[in-house]
């Protein structure tokens, strides 16, 4: 399984979404995006872990075009990760969203950095394989030792 895969989920087209505001926790950073219903997920994988520096990462997509930065894109800074770009604030070093080194159609931004209300949770935990052993997975969502085939349609 790709780290791309595990990133940045070409997700269907027709779901309902859900407009957020983000910011980073300096505040230099504030964006607006569409969030896609049930593509929401925890992920284990060593590279969310670290750069994150969490057990693991709440990672919500959207369609690319609906992300709008409101202000601080001056000071969005972006590491070329195996993969894919994980990019943060160059401030305050928060993880605020993650994109396909060639474009794509889809981001996964930090449920995490997330200020507004919304209805969006994790639906499951992947790339549990990699997973520590310090942290106990949720009982109440299914998990997946890597990313599912069927998550990415
Ligand atoms: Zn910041
Ligand atoms: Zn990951």
């Amino acid at each position: 399984m790709s780290l791309l895969k595990c990133e940045v989920i070409t997700a269907a087209a027709d779901r309902k979404s859900l407009s957020i505001n983000g910011s980073c926790v300096c505040g230099a950073i504030e964006f607006e995006a569409e969030l896609i219903p049930g593509m929401v997920f925890n992920c284990h994988c060593s590279r969310c872990r670290k750069s994150h520096g969490a057990a693991f990462a709440t990672q919500a997509f959207a369609r690319r075009e609906t992300l709008r930065f409101i202000r601080g894109k001056e000071h969005l800074r972006e590491y070329d990760s195996t993969g894919g770009i994980r990019a943060f604030c160059s401030h305050c070093g928060s993880r605020l969203m993650n994109f396909a080194k060639d474009g794509g159609d889809y981001l996964s931004i930090a449920l995490a950095c997330v200020d507004s209300a919304h209805d969006a949770k994790p639906v499951a935990d992947v790339c549990v394989n990699s997973k520590v052993d310090w942290q106990p997975l949720s009982d109440t969502i299914p998990s997946y030792p890597e990313l599912p085939d069927d998550i990415a349609e």
